[in-house]
């Protein structure tokens, strides 16, 4: 079930209390989908292939359990970050730094940027973490500049690109120098052919995380009200009226209900775009591209379109028809999980959806409560 959070926190971790002060003070919360499926994974030594999408947290996901393994008793070199730019590896080496501010974890980044003598000075004095990108990194482990041979965390991020056919050879060599125990953890958005011939090559049964489809209800608000069919019109005008809404989604079940619908919004004065499966593509696309752009306020349609709802301007979505199923209503007003945008999410509900309604909140392990004389514009 995708939409099971496990809802962890950070304290869960018996994470070290210095790396769990950098934590809080970076002003992460609570950890994201992805860092909540690969921190206790990568904590207990697993190799770790994981794919999520752009924006949610992996950064955190891979450092927080490379920082709380370092030893810093020791003055060797324990994790290796692997990135394909210089930019990344600068970033990330920054939130390294960051979140293991209060551990005295010594990090250090270099990129075929930096010159290869402040590289060998640096490395005179003690560092724990590396990042940096293949040629340069290859370059110090064969000079014997940088010592991996005590270096059990292995790093790469956006995989997919390390392990393009120029980078590949690279990542290979540098594998010789690393020890035979070490844990391999691969990062990504996209996992081409490549990472799994990879994968089979170098990991060990790796636990796979596939974070790509999650949608989540975290951050959504969802209440219903009971009307009967003949009053949804007016309740929905006493929304809108109510609410603050910056852009809606409102969802009906068929074409025929979309189009009238779409028609009695406007009738009551309020501007609306709407789009259902007997439209043209192309008009349809020319209609979620303007109301992406926020040509319009309010879009009607039925759940064609669901797949593609990211938009962040959207804080409230209303269920004007209840959908059938709990897939349908996850996809309709679930968001990828993005930080930060509330939304909220109401539905109608009609006598004979009340039965539906119970189910559909039991299988996604959610709570939809009864809608408030007044919302709270805090919780959207
Ligand atoms: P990705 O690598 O998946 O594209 P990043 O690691 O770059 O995502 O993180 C995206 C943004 O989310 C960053 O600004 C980061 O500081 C923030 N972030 C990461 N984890 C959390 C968290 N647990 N709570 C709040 N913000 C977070
Ligand atoms: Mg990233």
């Amino acid at each position: 079930d995708v939409t099971a959070t496990k809802g962890n926190e950070f304290e869960d971790y018996f994470l070290k209390r210095e790396l769990l002060m950098g934590i809080f003070e970076a002003g992460f919360e609570r950890p994201s989908p992805i860092q909540e499926e690969s921190i206790p994974i990568a904590l207990a030594g697993r190799d770790i292939l994981a794919r999520a999408k752009n924006g949610t947290g992996k950064t955190a996901a891979f450092v927080i359990p490379s920082l709380e393994k370092i030893n810093l008793k020791k003055n060797n070199v324990q994790a290796l970050l692997l990135v394909p730019t210089r930019e990344l590896a600068l970033q990330t080496a920054q939130v390294c730094k960051t979140l293991g501010k209060h551990m005295g974890v010594q990090v250090m980044v270099t990129t075929g940027g930096t010159t290869l003598k402040d590289d060998i000075m640096r490395l005179g004095e003690t560092v724990h973490i590396i990042v940096g990108t293949p040629g340069r990194i290859l370059d110090l482990a064969g000079k014997g500049v940088a010592n991996f041979s005590e270096c059990t965390t292995f790093v790469m991020d956006e995989a997919d690109k390390l392990l393009s056919p120029e980078f590949t050879p690279i990542v290979e060599q540098l594998l010789t120098y690393f020890p035979k125990e070490r844990q391999i953890m691969l990062y990504s958005a996209t996992f081409p052919m490549i990472v799994k011939t990879f994968k089979d090559k170098h990991m060990i049964k790796p636990y796979e995380i596939n974070l790509m489809d999650e949608l989540t209800l975290r951050g959504v608000t969802q209440y219903y009200a009971f009307v009967e069919e003949r009053q949804k019109v007016h309740c929905l005008n006493t929304l809108f009226s109510k609410l603050q809404i910056n852009q809606s989604i409102i969802f009906c079940n068929s074409t025929n209900r979309v189009e009238l619908l779409a028609k009695k919004i406007t009738e009551l004065g309020y501007s609306c775009f709407y789009s259902h499966a007997k439209m043209l593509q192309s008009h349809r696309n020319r209609v979620f591209h303007d109301f992406r752009n926020g040509v319009c306020r309010n879009l009607v349609c039925s759940d064609l379109l669901t797949r593609g709802i990211d938009i962040q301007a959207v804080n409230v979505v209303i269920n004007f028809d209840f959908p059938k199923n709990a897939e349908t209503y996850l996809h309709r007003i679930g968001r990828s999980g993005r930080f930060g945008h509330l939304g909220l999410a109401i539905n109608l509900i009609t006598y004979e959806d009340r039965f539906n309604l119970y189910k559909i909140e039991q299988e996604l392990g959610t709570e939809i409560q009864a809608i408030p004389p007044v919302i709270d514009k805090r919780l959207y």
